[in-house]
């Protein structure tokens, strides 16, 4: 697969989207955090349809624009049940109507040669995902783990122990994954293997 990865900043809360596009004229953008206006452009340059917009979880600062993304380029916005489920609670509470999202409902999901796999992470929040590139061994973590640093738990839906067992999970990677995080640096998981080693109490 030769896919190519962009990484879109920043917006007011600083949080990245990465575009992906492959040899057959298809794309995926993993969240919708930034503002994304060029975007359509930036696919058009790329000769590229959008096909999904996959959702880490559904905190607003990665997904405040995806309604605007779906309605420019048509696409599907996928994210795990359990945070379409917290969103909408939060979103009616304080924000209004929610995005309109579908629920992931495979751990596989391919477009043209992109082959994804998807990595139920809860612990940062109920639905929390990692979308793992496995041929070329990329992994978007979202908000679950960051150049030296793991998600909060401490806001609502957030579970520590949930989320030391997704870091397990995690932990059995291999060392050259690359680690494209929701915010901040890029980094491997053999970088991270220390932190994640205290974190998981295994030193
Ligand atoms: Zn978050």
């Amino acid at each position: 697969m030769g896919a190519l990865i962009g990484r879109i900043c920043c917006g007011p809360f600083h949080s990245l989207s990465y575009l992906l596009t492959g040899d057959e004229g298809k794309a995926v953008l993993i969240d919708a955090g930034p503002p994304l206006d060029d975007l359509p452009r930036l696919l058009d340059d790329l000769n590229a349809d959008l096909e999904l917009v996959l959702i880490t979880h559904a905190h607003y600062d990665h997904l405040m624009n995806v309604s605007k993304i779906v309605k420019l380029t048509g696409a599907r916005a996928l994210a795990h049940p359990a945070d379409i489920e917290m969103m909408g609670k939060y979103w009616l509470e304080h924000l209004g109507r929610p995005p309109d999202m579908e629920p992931l409902t495979s751990s596989e999901i391919v477009v043209g040669d992109i082959e994804i796999e998807v990595l139920h992470t809860p612990g940062h929040t109920p639905g929390s995902v990692c979308y793992l590139l496995k041929g070329l061994k990329v992994l978007f973590t979202g908000d679950t783990l960051f150049l030296g640093g793991v998600g909060r738990t401490d806001l609502p839906g957030g579970d520590s122990e949930m989320l030391r067992r997704s870091l397990r999970k995690i932990f059995e990677l291999e060392d050259e994954v690359l680690v494209l995080p929701g915010h901040g640096s890029e980094t491997t998981i053999g970088n991270e293997r220390k932190n994640l080693k205290e974190m998981l109490g295994m030193q």
